[in-house]
């Protein structure tokens, strides 16, 4: 095939175009990722945290593909490692929701046994329990709730090793230079332009990450999806303080694998704005050393920013309205980490067989209409 073709080609190496990379090059597809920046993964996918969680107590459509994402982890993590050997830092060893005020305990431990009742897991703890787990925890605790099938991985990682597997398949990557337009013959997207070059496909892709609104503006269609700004913090605590990631006082601290742990993370709604504050960093700092006092004797490391994709139906999977050979993938806001295996699974399926294992009719594409019923 020419090098300016592809059966399918994908715009945006994030996570998730990466995922569906790797999924279609396992189906022997033809694939050209395209991706703005000089390698893949540099945007939301590198900043995020890692945690996978899937919470819910129901069977609505959302939590039923965070569930079955997460399900695919480990043989994954394990498949990755054997084709890449990169090892994507998968650990399941549950998540800690710390509860520090009795308005709290309510909304928690109802969801504990919504959950246990229905069938999935959840354990309540007493703050005596909680701190046999965790040592570290302040001791200002009043109980917690464990989530024994939550894990996390390191996300890096994983995108890299996405687009590692995915280029041993065969999978080419254009990387430098923004998909800037697209060519229509007859009504149908034929190609999009590169840096002046054209390049051609049966199919495309839009796995842009937050930019996927600008992307799909290109084709005039209206679905915002914008820009969720998520601070965070990293720290380094040596003996490492906790054994799973934690969440309360409205942050979360991950325990990483090198020792290091983030505190994350705000969720702003600022536009491309990729500085990070003081003040979100004293805020992220001040309610870690609430949940663990030992953090006060931590090194800083470093701040960063990443821009989540927020779309407000969120995620968008499917065929893009009106465009029978454009599909989106995107609007993973907060959960884009864990919601990559089931992703890149569910588009590779859509675009291969045209039937996939979970339905994605909730997650279909629909254009927004102004008042007057533009578009
Ligand atoms: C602070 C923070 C913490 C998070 N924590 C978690 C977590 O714990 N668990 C979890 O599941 N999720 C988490 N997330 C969310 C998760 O990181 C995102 O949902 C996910 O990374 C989105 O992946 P993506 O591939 O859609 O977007 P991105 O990673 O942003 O990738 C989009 C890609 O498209 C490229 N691109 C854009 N425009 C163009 C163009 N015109 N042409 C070519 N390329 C283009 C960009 O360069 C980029 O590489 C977190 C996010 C943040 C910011």
């Amino acid at each position: 095939m020419a090098r300016n073709q592809a059966d399918v080609v994908i715009i945006g190496g994030g996570i998730i175009g990466c995922a569906i990379a790797y999924n279609l090059a396992k189906r022997d597809v033809n694939t050209l990722v395209i991706d703005k920046a000089p390698r893949v993964g540099t945007e939301a996918s590198w900043a995020g945290a890692g945690i996978l969680t899937s919470h819910a107590s129901t069977h609505e459509p959302y939590p039923t593909l965070c569930r079955a994402s997460l399900a695919l982890y480990p043989a994954l993590a394990a498949e990755l490692k054997a084709e890449t050997q990169i090892d994507i830092e998968f650990i399941q060893a549950g998540t800690l929701s710390a509860i520090f005020h009795p308005d709290e305990a309510a909304g928690l431990i109802g969801l504990a046994e919504r959950r246990v009742n229905r069938g999935f897991s959840a354990q309540v703890l007493t703050a005596e329990e909680a701190l046999r787990l965790e040592p570290a925890l302040s001791t200002s605790i009043q109980s917690a709730v464990l989530f024994p099938e939550d894990a996390q991985v390191r996300n890096p990682k994983l995108v890299t090793a996405f687009a590692k597997g995915a280029a041993q398949l065969g999978t080419r990557f254009k990387l430098g230079n923004p998909a800037a337009e697209f060519i229509r013959e007859h009504g149908r997207v034929v190609a999009t332009v590169v840096n002046g070059e054209r390049i051609y496909a049966d199919t495309f892709v839009i796995a842009a990450g937050c930019w996927a609104g600008a992307v799909i503006g290109m084709l005039g269609c209206p679905i915002p999806i914008v820009p969720a700004k998520g601070q965070i913090v990293l720290v380094e605590a040596m003996p490492p303080l906790f054994h799973r990631p934690i969440d309360g006082l409205g942050v979360y601290l991950v325990p990483r694998a090198d020792g290091k742990l983030l505190i994350g993370a705000t969720v702003e709604f600022a536009g491309y704005d990729k500085s990070t504050t003081v003040d979100a960093v004293k805020q992220l700092i001040d309610a870690g050393i609430g949940i663990a006092p030992a953090l006060a004797q931590s090194t800083f490391v470093q701040t960063w920013v990443g821009l989540r994709p927020y779309a407000k139906k969120g995620p968008l999977l499917g065929y893009l309205p009106g465009h029978e050979n454009v599909v989106l993938a995107s609007g993973h806001f907060k959960n884009g980490i864990l919601l990559a295996p089931i992703t890149g699974q569910l588009i590779a399926e859509l675009l291969t067989t045209e039937e996939t294992s979970l339905p994605l009719t909730p997650f279909q594409p629909q254009m927004q209409h102004d008042a007057n019923g533009a578009a």
